[in-house]
C-alpha cells in the first residue's frame, strides 16, 4: 500500500498531529556535543537531582517477582497512598505517571467536539491528550504575572465546555492559584482537574475537597519529589464515583511491578525524600536571587522545583542552545504564550554555580 493509502485510513485529527516535544536524553546530547554524559547538567525536566530513595535501588536489586503481572486492582498501592495522603483508598487511582491519569480523565469526559478549558502557558500534555481525543482546546491565557483569571474562565464557558484543566503550581511558571479562586472555579460545577504534580514543593493542596466536590480531580506524581520519573508512577485523588469509572477504563496493568516496589519503599522513606525537597526549595530561592542579578533575565517567583524566566535580550531559544553547547540543559518551548521564556529546574548548589557561570559568559557576549 502506498504511503498516501495508509494516511487515508489514519484518524484525520491524528494524520497531521505534531506530538509532544519531550526533553532530549542526556546520552543523545553528550554524543552530539562531545562531552561525557556524567558531565551534563540536566535542568530540563524537573527531576530530583538527589535521585530516588536508596531503599528503592536496594529493594529492586533483589526483587524476585518481576516475571509476574502487577496487581491490576492496585490494592496495596492504594492503601499505602491512603496512609500518605490521609484520603481513602477508594478515592485513589494510580497510573503510569500522572500523564496517563490526565489522559484517562480526558477519555472519560471528552468526546469529539467537546471543549476543554486550558490556561496557558501550562503543561503541554493537557493540549496533547485533548487533541488526541478530538476535544477542542479553549485557551484562557494567564495574565502578565501568570495568574489565572476566574472571570475569563467563566466567560469562556459554552454549552460545549466539558472540563477545566489547571496545574497548581503551574508548569512552566511555578505560579500557585489561590485556593479561593479554585473554589470559585469548582462552584461552576463542571469537572475540574487541579494537577498537583509539585504538591510536595508548594505544600498547598485541595485534595481533601474531593469529599465535598464531586467534580474535583487531583492528579499527583512520584516523578518530581520522589525521584521516580524513570519508573512512571503517579496517582490521583478523586470523588468515589469518578475513581470507580477510572478504575474501569484504565489498562489493567498500568502500574508496573518495579514501580509498585518503588512506591512502597519511597513511602517508607518519606523523611529522607522530604529532606531533599527542603534542600531543593532552599536552592530555588538562591537560584532566583542569582537569576535576578542578570539585567537581561526576568525570573518569576516559583512554588515548584523550577524557575521560569523571561529572556529580555536575545531569544529564549538562543539561550537554550548556548547553554546546551556548554552541557547545561534547560527548557524552552516553541509554543504560543511562552513569551520568550525559559524554564530552569532547580539542581544541586554546584549545578546552580555552573549555570550562573555559563550565564555570565553568555551575558558578556550579548553586551548588556
Ligand atoms: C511533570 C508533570 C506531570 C507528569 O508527571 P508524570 O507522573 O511523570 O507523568 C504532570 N503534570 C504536571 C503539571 C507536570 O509538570
Amino acid at each position: 500500500m502506498s504511503k498516501e493509502g495508509i494516511e487515508k485510513l489514519i484518524r484525520p485529527n491524528l494524520a497531521a498531529f505534531g506530538g509532544y516535544c519531550a526533553a532530549k536524553s542526556p546520552e543523545t546530547l553528550a554524543k552530539k556535543i562531545g562531552i561525557a554524559v556524567e558531565k551534563i547538567i540536566k535542568l530540563d525536566a524537573n527531576e530530583n537531582p538527589y535521585g530516588c530513595s536508596p531503599r528503592v535501588n536496594k529493594a529492586l536489586a533483589s526483587y524476585p517477582y518481576l516475571s509476574t503481572y502487577p496487581d491490576a486492582g492496585q490494592t496495596e498501592l492504594r492503601e499505602q497512598l491512603e496512609g500518605y495522603t490521609g484520603i481513602d483508598a477508594g478515592n485513589i487511582v494510580a497510573g503510569s505517571g500522572s500523564d496517563e491519569l490526565i489522559d484517562l480523565i480526558l477519555r472519560l469526559f471528552i468526546k469529539p467536539g467537546d471543549e476543554v478549558i486550558n490556561c496557558p502557558p501550562t503543561f503541554d500534555m493537557f493540549r496533547f491528550s485533548t487533541q488526541i481525543g478530538e476535544g477542542t482546546l479553549v485557551e484562557v491565557p494567564r495574565d502578565e504575572g501568570f495568574a489565572v483569571s476566574v472571570r475569563a474562565v467563566k466567560e469562556a464557558i459554552t454549552t460545549k465546555t466539558k472540563i477545566i484543566l489547571l496545574a497548581n503550581p503551574n508548569n512552566p511558571t511555578g505560579t500557585l492559584t489561590p485556593r479561593q479562586d479554585i473554589l470559585e472555579i469548582l462552584k461552576i460545577g463542571l469537572p475540574v482537574v487541579v494537577d498537583e504534580a509539585y504538591y510536595e514543593f508548594s505544600g498547598e493542596t485541595v485534595a481533601p475537597l474531593v469529599k465535598q466536590y464531586p467534580n474535583l480531580m487531583v492528579p499527583r506524581t512520584f516523578s518530581k519529589w520522589a525521584g521516580l520519573a524513570g519508573l512512571r508512577v503517579g496517582y490521583g485523588i478523586f470523588p468515589t464515583k469518578i475513581a470507580s469509572y477510572l478504575m474501569a477504563i484504565k489498562p489493567p496493568y498500568n502500574v508496573n511491578m518495579a514501580a509498585l516496589v518503588a512506591v512502597r519503599e519511597s513511602l517508607a522513606d518519606v523523611d529522607y525524600l522530604m529532606s531533599t525537597v527542603k534542600k531543593i526549595i532552599a536552592e530555588r530561592e538562591r537560584l532566583f536571587g542569582e537569576l535576578k542579578k542578570f539585567s537581561w533575565l526576568k525570573p518569576f517567583p516559583s512554588q515548584a522545583n523550577f524557575i521560569f524566566a523571561s529572556v529580555l535580550k536575545g531569544e529564549a531559544k538562543e539561550l537554550q542552545q548556548k547553554l546546551q553547547s556548554k552541557g547545561i540543559l534547560i527548557r524552552y518551548f516553541d509554543l504560543p504564550y511562552w513569551r520568550d521564556g525559559v524554564r530552569i529546574s532547580v539542581g544541586k548548589p554546584e549545578q546552580t554555580d555552573a549555570l550562573v557561570k555559563a550565564l555570565q559568559e553568555i551575558g558578556e557576549k550579548i553586551n548588556v
